[in-house]
């Protein structure tokens, strides 16, 4: 079904070619949009660094408009990293001011011989010569290019050193520090040689129907200042769940091997607050400010969100919460992703613990849990591929692969992407989330919160059983999850923020369709966006089958699977995979 075409740029860095086109029939903006183009358009099997990959970048019809925080880009193509699909979005600015700018999705293919930076200043569309940023972290290519052309205003997104030396797990950053972080999607950027994209525009985004558009934006602004979470949220951002995590049994501490951590108040979301944190921000139009500006004695940064900050700390096993806050700002800059980069240095702390590893393996660098060292030099190593970081850029599972048997059996990713920081058996939505969403180990796909709540006249709304409210109750996670992955997608394609959609759950269809059809000025029904969102759901899964996915990948890491949490709230808890896997498949009405 043809709900909207946008304006499409085709960009062939091979020849250098820019050609004006429609995003495709059928879809929603973002990702629904990007997933069809990569299943219709790549070949199975091509090398997700070659010149055959495809990389698009998207945003939506609602982008830029006046409904609360539609502030992201969704950047997709087969993942150098997994090798299935991959695609990650990116909040703050960017994205609006590519809408503004009049396009809705770039599509690049080739390769260019030698580096460029795509310019758009509205119509205006041009590769430009980047020879005099190689090299430059994010931050400086961002102040280079800003300096250059003369204009504060101009967005940007960049890779850094890690993207030009395809680290595996090298993001696109927008503002700075907002990244598309997940999957690779900086290598695949890094490959066809494009340093930056830098957009100017000034076409406001004007809804067909104002009264029903505004609506859709009062209604979104009252549920989220209503929210019980909104104060919270605005002080501690998403670092304010390292204290939940902890209360529930669940925190990743010394890489999973416990969930509690003795120093809990030295990094948690107070401490972070109180010595760290300079003052909020915002991205495009929202009235959250969960972001902060940090300060250290390292330097300055933005965040960290709680995934840097736990992978950075409590991970590691590490209570210095101001070398966490510096390696996240670090991370960052290089153009890695936190995630990935802490679950690496956290999983070879725990190899060296085992007696798996010595520091030798590691030319020299001390593995001991916290060590200052590994956290400082490692970030460094990986992103420019220097010594044992070359080996450790290919991410944990190829790893591994190098470490032998014993350390294969330590790591925690599924299907090559190493897992966020919480304990999935305690949190069971979270724990099938992880096993088969479509990119692969991931929490953010589409988060099963409603299991965090316990409000079972929730659950019953939106899932139909009132047990999947419980996070230790494998009741009714199938269909959770389902409706979850429908949500991700979702926010994915209004391309707005998943921490205001889904993890404060304020976002439901009923207000997508009203969103959509205000701005369109059609009557697109909550039961066809949900429909869309169904085949955009297929059109991945068989993405991923058409590149070898097996049903036996849809599980979680080995050392979770049967062995109970060994300490804390959730002390003994075991997670059924098999059996929640098998809930899914049939909601979803695969074959398991
Ligand atoms: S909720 Fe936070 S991360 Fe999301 S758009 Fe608002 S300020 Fe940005």
């Amino acid at each position: 079904m043809t709900i909207w075409r946008g304006n499409a740029l085709r960009i062939d860095m091979t020849e250098h070619r820019i050609e004006r086109a429609e995003t495709p029939e059928n879809g929603i903006g973002g990702r629904t949009w990007n997933s069809v183009t990569l299943l219709r358009e790549l070949e199975p099997g091509i090398d997700p660094l070659g010149p055959d990959n495809l990389l698009c970048i998207s945003v939506g019809p609602l982008t830029g408009s006046e409904l609360i925080s539609t502030c992201r880009i969704i950047a997709s193509a087969k993942s150098p990293l997994t090798g299935y699909l991959g695609d990650s979005g990116a909040r703050g600015f960017f994205a609006p001011e590519m809408r503004w700018a009049g396009w809705d999705q770039i599509v690049f293919s080739g390769a260019s011989e030698r580096w460029v930076y795509l310019f758009i200043d509205n119509d205006t569309v041009e590769l430009r010569d980047a020879s005099h940023l190689v090299g430059l972290d994010i931050t400086e290519t961002t102040v280079a290019l800003i300096q250059e052309l003369g204009d504060p205003d101009l967005q940007v997104a960049a890779i850094g050193p890690a993207g030009e030396k395809l680290v595996k797990y090298s993001i696109i950053s927008c503002n700075l520090s907002r990244a598309c972080g997940r999957t690779g999607m900086g290598a695949v950027m890094g490959s066809k040689k494009i340093k930056a994209i830098v957009v100017r525009g000034d076409k406001p985004v004007q809804p067909a129907d104002p009264d029903r558009f505004q609506k859709a934006c009062s209604d979104l602004k009252a549920n989220i200042e209503a929210h019980r979470q909104f104060e919270s949220r605005r002080l501690y951002g998403t670092t304010r769940i390292m204290e939940s995590l902890a209360e529930m049994g669940v925190l990743p501490a010394y890489h999973y091997r416990s969930t509690v951590f003795e120093e809990l108040d030295k990094i948690g979301s107070e401490a972070l607050r109180r010595d760290h944190v300079v003052k909020s921000k915002a991205c495009y139009n929202c009235n959250v400010y969960c972001s902060r500006y940090n300060y250290t004695s390292y330097g300055e940064g933005e965040g960290p969100e709680y995934e840097a900050q736990a992978a950075f700390t409590v991970k590691c096993g590490s209570a210095d919460l101001e070398l966490g806050v510096h390696v996240s700002n670090l991370v960052n800059r290089l153009g890695i992703d936190c995630i990935s980069t802490g679950e690496v240095i956290a999983w070879l702390m725990e190899c060296r613990h085992e007696g798996v590893i010595s520091d030798a393996d590691c030319d020299g660098v001390d593995l001991s849990w916290g060590s200052k060292e590994a956290l400082l030099k490692l970030p460094e190593m990986i992103a420019k591929r220097e010594g044992i970081g070359d080996l450790l850029a290919e991410g944990t599972k190829r790893a591994a692969e190098k470490f032998g048997t014993e350390a294969r059996k330590l790591t925690a990713e599924v299907k090559g992407l190493e897992l966020f920081s919480a304990d999935p058996r305690g949190i069971k939505g979270y724990g099938l989330m992880n096993a088969v969403n479509s990119r692969g180990g991931d929490h953010y796909r589409g988060e099963p919160m409603i299991e965090l709540t316990g409000d079972e006249e929730l659950a019953m709304r939106r899932v139909g059983n009132p047990n999947a409210a419980h996070r230790l109750s494998e009741e009714g996670k199938g269909a959770l999850v389902n409706y979850a992955e429908h949500m991700g997608i979702l926010s994915d394609s209004m391309t707005i923020c998943k921490n205001i959609s889904c993890c404060m759950d304020v976002v439901d269809f009923d207000l997508a369709a009203d969103a959509y059809s205000g701005l369109l000025g059609c009557d697109i029904t909550k039961d066809e966006i949900w429909a869309v969102c169904s085949h955009v759901s297929q059109v991945e899964r068989d993405f991923n089958l058409r590149e070898g996915l097996r049903v036996e990948e849809d599980t979680l890491p080995e050392r979770f699977v049967g062995i109970p949490i060994p300490d804390g709230p959730s002390k003994g808890t075991v997670i059924d995979i098999d059996r929640l896997v098998k809930d899914y498949y049939e909601v979803k009405g695969w074959e398991h």
